[in-house]
């Protein structure tokens, strides 16, 4: 049975689930829709049609049916007091990052708040009864068209107005008679603009049938009576009536307004300011008449360039007002939708990625910029971020704790689109036809090309309706759970001795014993879970090498030997391990708040692995830490250690420890569990969680980080040692360092002595120039250089091949005398390891026919090698050091000719 069918079948029985007492006391009729047939109630006897197919649709807009105007702020404020008034308790917003469920990224609806899944059961829980909270939602599968259609956001609040019928709680006549009242004693909507329509609704594994209620064609909000438990054709009903009634609070803001579109109403003077800045000319009469024909005609067609060329021709607006006021109008509402959104899930958490929900932040900042530029719009991110949180600050007054973090994370994210543009020009200018939708996608996965850079660059000129539908559906999925393939049933739940007294050494009865494995009635080995590895140890002699947990049933794995049912066995835990293990659980924590107190609010445990000599903690965060920022998180975990804090543990009530704590709890995941564990370390890091942890923190001696690395986009790695194993890995990092230094010192030491010598050679070689130039004829020794003058006209001739004269002293001498005679020929022989080599410099006027290759070729014959080079300079050598001087006068044979 699908939901159409649900529907009728709930519509043939309207006493059972429709009519409420209000019809009943108002007079409401039930009627049905001439166009489409669905059934309705109104007290107008006029009415014809429901309300998607009334005339009067979307009427309210230039011409709001309130007598007050209450912008977004102000409209909460109503709804507020009016259920407070009512009865309510009136609950803060939860995360919009859903820690509480692995199968969601973001809370997509009030109800969520109060959802826990138990097994495959959905249960719900409640912090009071019945209760009113201005949740913010995020759904991101119709981001084409935001800041289009003038209704739809990537987040809005949604009013959730909850209640367990009991005692204290109300069904379905008290809800709609509320909802009723609401919209016409508190809003002062006319009765007779009021119409429900009948419908179902279901979600999360359960359903009932709805009142949607209307005014104007403007649906404000859908009254849910889930009492059905299961998928639509194979229901039961379930053991808890559930009111859920959901409304927007954008939708209540922009009745009483009347304002072209929910935009202009619901983000405060933000809108204005943009609108200024641009200074588009915003005839309100226009923009009246083209949002209500879009309201109209979004109905009618599915695709949404079809809505705007038909709006665009009923409207009667021509091409130029389009791309003066309308194009830029709808970019800027972009825009500002955006950065809520952006404000509220950074500031709950979340961080734009390439994986999981950061990935549509990370599309989300991508469309502000492309928008921006497109539109050649110049608008500071973080004036937008300040005016959306000060606005914001009346109804969430926590997003000022985050307002600096939003603009750090916005501004380097920001800063990495920039940096890949380039890049993205390229793979754009490659391009050579029209991408399709599954183009689009792949180029977006996997070069991160978004639409909105293409529609920048004029590649395509609409983003295709199906686009971010099938992205989001793409990262949607769900965490698979793993099977049980092993048949514990009928087992009873295995008592766990390591939350009590937590013995060593214990007795116990095995319940079964299969293959390697044995089930007890009662353990002290702790089973894998957390990211904390089992405990080793024996039973009954034999090793155990494995303990893991199936339900409340716990299996230990023996490396050999068989064990009898009915048997009592004695057992022994490994307590070294456990206590290596349970120093680094409690490090975790320690550097989990340590990470978040230095580098931002932004950071969460994304997973961690506790083994006996080894640790690792992931942390959500933009970039690859910085030695500047280990040493500080190293050092403030171990100012921890070093107060030795207690660490407590208490059992909670799931909801009263939410409500306590908050959700920061759930770092190490959800807890599918009534009751949760909460590990504190004062007030330093309250965690839920069901490890094993020390006592005092100045057990854990001390911790040291020995590696981080950026795993993946936003997660970075942090490995670790505490214990026994940090004062180990700090001694021997401490001898690796003297070794280093040491070195260090050494090369240091060389490169000062070369230095020094340079610095000697530079002040002594013109001297040593102007001496050599000086000499009379004849043969001449300056300083252990030999040098030969002939007559002025004639080559003359000079060589070296002391050993205190090395390559460089042989390049900077040569150059030098060259250049002051040029009728030198300068030759220097040195030593390099097990080869004699030589350097030739042959002057200007000598070098015509004594070219340096030349002398630097008949020398290495002499050497037993191979040389050569220019007629200026040259070089060789060979292997025979006994040659040296024999090489020396074959070139003075050469040059002088004698
Ligand atoms: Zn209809
Ligand atoms: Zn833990």
């Amino acid at each position: 049975m699908d939901k159409k069918e649900i529907l009728s079948k709930f519509s043939t029985d309207p006493e059972r689930y429709y009519k409420v007492k209000l019809f009943e006391n108002e007079g409401f009729m039930r009627k049905s829709c001439t166009i489409c047939k669905r059934f309705y109630w109104t007290i107008d006897e006029n009415r014809i049609n429901c309300p998607d197919h009334s005339d009067d649709t979307y009427s309210f807009i230039g011409n709001p049916p309130t007598k007050k105007r209450f912008d977004y702020t102000q409209a909460w404020k109503e709804v507020e007091s009016f259920f407070k008034k009512n009865g309510h308790t009136s609950v803060s917003r939860y995360p919009v990052v859903c820690r509480w469920r692995d199968d969601l990224y973001f809370t997509i609806a009030s109800i969520v708040d109060f959802q826990r899944v138990m097994g495959n059961k959905v249960v719900f829980e409640f912090p009071a009864n019945p209760l009113v909270v201005p949740q913010t939602s995020l759904r991101f599968k119709d981001l084409e068209n935001v800041g289009v259609t003038g209704r739809h956001f990537s987040s809005f609040c949604m009013i959730g107005q909850h209640s367990i019928p009991n005692s204290q709680g109300y069904w379905k006549d008290e809800c709609i008679d509320l909802d009723y009242r609401l919209v016409t004693e508190q809003f002062g909507v006319d009765k007779k603009e009021v119409v429900f329509v009948e419908d179902v609704w279901e979600g999360g594994g359960s359903f009932g049938s709805s009142l949607e209620f209307f005014v104007k064609g403007l649906e404000l909000g859908n009254a849910v009576f889930t009492e059905f438990q299961g998928d639509l054709s194979n229901y039961r009903t379930l053991d808890q009536q559930i009111i859920d009634m959901g409304a927007g609070l954008e939708r209540f803001a922009w009745i009483t307004m009347g304002t072209p579109t929910a935009y202009d109403c619901c983000f405060g003077p933000i809108t204005g300011n943009l609108i200024e800045q641009t200074g588009i000319n915003t005839d309100s009469e226009l923009l009246v008449r083209y949002f209500t024909e879009i309201a109209k005609n979004f109905e009618r067609f599915s695709d949404l360039s079809e809505v705007r060329k038909n709006a665009i021709k009923s409207a009667g607006l021509s091409n130029e007002q389009m791309d003066k006021i309308i194009t830029p109008i709808e970019g800027i509402y972009l825009i500002i939708d955006h950065i809520r959104t952006l404000i509220f899930a950074i500031s709950d958490g979340a961080l734009p990625s390439n994986v999981g929900g950061g990935y549509n932040l990370r599309i989300m900042l991508r469309r502000i910029i492309s928008t921006m530029n497109r539109l050649s719009l110049k608008f500071d991110i973080n004036d937008m971020i300040d005016m959306q949180i000060d606005y914001l600050n009346d109804t969430y007054p926590e997003l000022e704790e985050t307002r600096e973090d939003v603009k750090t994370i916005i501004a380097i994210e920001a800063d990495r689109y920039e940096n890949s543009k380039s890049r993205m020009q390229k793979i754009v200018s490659k391009l050579n036809q029209k991408p399709t939708v599954d183009d689009l996608i792949r180029l977006y996965e996997s070069d991160g090309v978004t639409p909105d850079y293409l529609k920048e660059m004029k590649v395509i000129s609409d983003i295709p309706s199906t686009f971010y539908s099938k992205l989001s559906e793409l990262h949607q999925s769900k965490k698979q759970k793993e099977q049980d393939q092993l048949s514990l049933e009928g087992l009873p739940e295995t008592e766990l001795l390591y939350y009590a007294d937590d013995p060593k050494e214990f007795d116990a009865k095995v319940l079964k014993s299969f293959d390697q494995y044995v089930v007890l009635d009662r353990t002290s080995f702790y089973a894998r879970g957390g990211g904390q590895e089992p405990d080793h140890g024996t039973i009954e002699g034999f090793d155990v090498v494995d303990v893991s947990k199936h339900g409340n049933i716990v299996l230990h794995e023996l490396k050999e030997g068989a064990i009898k049912e009915g048997d009592t066995v004695s057992c022994v835990v490994d307590s070294k391990r456990r206590g290596d293990i349970t120093k680094n659980h409690t490090s975790t924590h320690i550097l989990n708040s340590s990470s978040r107190s230095i580098l931002g609010s932004w950071v969460w445990q994304h997973s961690a692995f506790k083994e006996e000599d080894h640790a690792r903690l992931d942390i959500t965060h933009h970039s690859a830490l910085t030695d500047d920022e280990i040493v500080k998180i190293e050092n403030l975990a171990n100012s921890v250690v070093k107060k030795n804090m207690s660490v407590t543990i208490e059992n909670f009530d799931r909801g009263t420890a939410e409500q306590k704590y908050g959700f920061k709890i759930y770092q190490g995941g959800i807890v599918p569990v009534k009751s949760v564990r909460i590990v504190s370390i004062e007030d330093f890091d309250i965690e839920a969680c069901g490890g094993t942890h020390v006592k005092k923190t100045g057990e854990i001696k001390l911790v040291k980080i020995t590696r981080t690395k950026r795993i993946q986009d936003g997660v970075v790695r942090i490995e670790f040692v505490s214990g026994d194993t940090a004062l180990d890995y700090a001694k021997q990092h401490d001898v690796d360092l003297a070794r280093e230094s040491a070195e260090l010192k050494d090369k240091a030491k060389l490169k000062e002595t070369r230095h020094e010598q340079k610095q000697e050679l530079k002040e002594k070689l013109p001297i040593l120039v102007e001496n050599i130039t000086a000499c009379k004829i004849g043969t001449n020794n300056v300083d252990e250089i030999i040098v030969d003058i002939t007559e002025p006209g004639k080559p003359n001739f000079c060589s070296a091949m002391s050993e205190q004269y090395d390559e460089f002293f042989h390049i900077s001498l040569g150059e030098k005398l060259i250049e002051k005679d040029p009728w030198m020929v300068y030759c220097g022989v040195f030593e390099d390891g097990d080869r004699i080599r030589a350097i030739i410099y042959s002057g200007e006027q000598v070098g015509k026919d004594k070219k340096a290759g030349d002398i630097a070729k008949t020398m290495s014959e002499v050497l037993g090698g191979a040389g050569g080079g220019t007629q200026r300079f040259a070089q060789g050598g060979g292997k025979d050091k006994s040659k040296k001087n024999d090489a020396i006068e074959k070139a003075k044979t050469m040059v002088l000719g004698v």
